[in-house]
C-alpha cells in the first residue's frame, strides 16, 4: 500500500493543489460528463490520459477486453449494461465510444483459452466467440495478425451489441447521441477510427 499512499500524497500536493478550484466546482454539483467510453481493464490503457481529458469529462466503463454484451434485461447482474444505461439515460452523454486496443490479453485468452478453469473470465469472453471464429478461420496469417483481426472483430461486435440497446438507439435517432468505435495501438502510438458505412478502420 505504501506506493499507493505516497502516490496519493504527491497527487494532493501537486495536481490537486494546482486544480483546487476545479475540484471544488466538480464536487459541488452533479457530474455531467460529455463522453462515455467502454475500454479494457488493461493497466497499460490510461484512457483519460490518452484523450488528454480532465476529471468530470469522461464516464469510463471498464471490463475485460472492452466488450459490450447484448441487450439482455433479465434478472442477472449486468455491470457493463448498467453503466451503459446510466450513461445514456441518466447522464445523457453526447458521445459514446467503444475503444479496443492492440495486444489485448483478454482477446488472447479468447483465441487460446487457458487450461486453468475460471469462475467468470471464460464465460465473459464467450460473448465474443463469433469474432474468435472469424479470426481463427483466417489462413496464412501470423499470430499477431490473427490477434489484431480478432480485436477488431470483437470491437465491431461490441459496437453492434451497443446499437441493440433500444433507448440508446432512440437517442441516436433523435440526434442527441453519437456512437463510435476506436482502436488504440500503444506500441505504434496510433488510434484508428471505425467507419461503419465502409466497414474500415482509418488512422485519426
Ligand atoms: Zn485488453
Amino acid at each position: 500500500m505504501e506506493r499507493l499512499i505516497e502516490g496519493f500524497k504527491r497527487f494532493r500536493s501537486n495536481y490537486f493543489e494546482a486544480n483546487r478550484a476545479r475540484f471544488e466546482r466538480l464536487a459541488g454539483r452533479p457530474q455531467h460528463p460529455r463522453y462515455a467510453i467502454v475500454t479494457c481493464c488493461d493497466s497499460r490503457i490510461d484512457t483519460t490520459r490518452v484523450f488528454d481529458a480532465i476529471p468530470g469529462e469522461v464516464f469510463l466503463i471498464r471490463n475485460i477486453a472492452n466488450l459490450v454484451p447484448p441487450y439482455e434485461p433479465d434478472q442477472h447482474h449486468h455491470s457493463t449494461s448498467a453503466a451503459i444505461e446510466y450513461a445514456v439515460r441518466v447522464l445523457k452523454v453526447g458521445q459514446f465510444v467503444v475503444m479496443g486496443h492492440a495486444g489485448c490479453v483478454g482477446i488472447r485468452a479468447l483465441l487460446a483459452p487457458p487450461s486453468e478453469p475460471t469462475d467468470f473470465v471464460t464465460l465473459w469472453l464467450q460473448m465474443a466467440t463469433p469474432a474468435r471464429d472469424w479470426a481463427m478461420s483466417k489462413t496464412d496469417v501470423s499470430d499477431e495478425e490473427r490477434q489484431r483481426s480478432c480485436e477488431l472483430a470483437a470491437l465491431k461486435l461490441s459496437l453492434n451489441n451497443l446499437l441493440g440497446f433500444p433507448w440508446l438507439n432512440a437517442r441516436i435517432e433523435d440526434g442527441s447521441l453519437q456512437v463510435d468505435a476506436l482502436y488504440l495501438d500503444l506500441e505504434r502510438g496510433e488510434m484508428l477510427l471505425y467507419d461503419r458505412q465502409n466497414d474500415t478502420f482509418a488512422e485519426v
